[in-house]
């Protein structure tokens, strides 16, 4: 049996966190849990703890602690070598404290994207409702401006994607964040990580990685 190495990834909506967990999962074979995604498939599944989840999710409040340790500490009994990488959990710094009462995390990993660059990432999405098909105006813009490529029907933008909702977002998450930062900071095992593309940040990321985790346990297949 080799080590394993915990870890939690934190990183605002936008802050090209899917695409550095991906990554390290594919690389280091972390397995990635997130929080959001084991509530969806509790909810799917229609099993007692999904179906208590599901009141207050679709109320947009967070689901008990209790509820979401107890989902969680079991998950993770389940997970061996090379470790895992959190996603979505800790969010507050009740499930904090318990994930470190039972020595289950072994570094925070924080991204910090300036949040400008997050709204000028999602201002320039523009969707087409019927089929969900996604353009970015930057990097992926359709052929014809605000239309569709396949249909040629009028593009549209979300409303939570204009400018002054993105920015809301991006406030109410680092408010809502800040007390796990800080609890990590304090701890000393946050590793934070600044810069405004994922593929300046993510050199970093591999490198302390590379540093944590034994070569043997990487694998380098997706
Ligand atoms: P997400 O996909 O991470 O945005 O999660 C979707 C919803 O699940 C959130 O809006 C919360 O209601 C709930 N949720 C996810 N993770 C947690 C958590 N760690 N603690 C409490 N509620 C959570």
């Amino acid at each position: 049996m080799g080590s394993i190495f915990r870890a939690v990834i934190i990183g605002a909506p936008g802050s090209g966190k899917g695409t550095v967990s991906s990554r390290i999962k594919s690389i280091f074979g972390l397995k990635h849990l997130s929080s959001g995604d084991l509530l969806r498939s509790q909810i799917m599944k229609g099993s007692e703890v999904g179906q208590e989840a599901k009141k207050y999710i679709d109320e947009g409040h967070l689901v008990p602690n209790h509820v979401m340790i107890e989902l969680i500490l079991k998950e993770l009994e389940e997970i061996g070598p090379p470790g895992y990488l959190l996603d979505g959990f800790p969010r507050t710094q009740y499930q904090a404290e318990i994930l470190n009462d039972e020595h289950l995390i072994d570094a925070a990993l924080c991204l910090h994207v300036p949040f400008d660059e997050i709204v000028s990432r999602i201002k320039d999405r523009w969707l087409h409702l019927p089929s969900g098909r996604i353009y970015n105006l930057s990097f992926n813009p359709p052929k014809v401006p605000g239309r569709d490529d396949v249909t040629g029907e009028e593009l549209v933008q979300r409303d939570d994607d204009k400018p002054e909702s993105v920015l809301k977002r991006l406030e109410v998450y680092a408010a809502n964040t800040r007390p796990v930062v800080d609890f990590y900071r304090q701890k000393g095992t946050l590793i934070e990580f600044h810069g405004r593309e994922t593929n300046k940040i993510w050199p970093h990321v591999e490198k302390f990685l590379e540093s944590v985790i034994p070569p043997q346990s990487q694998k380098n297949e997706s």
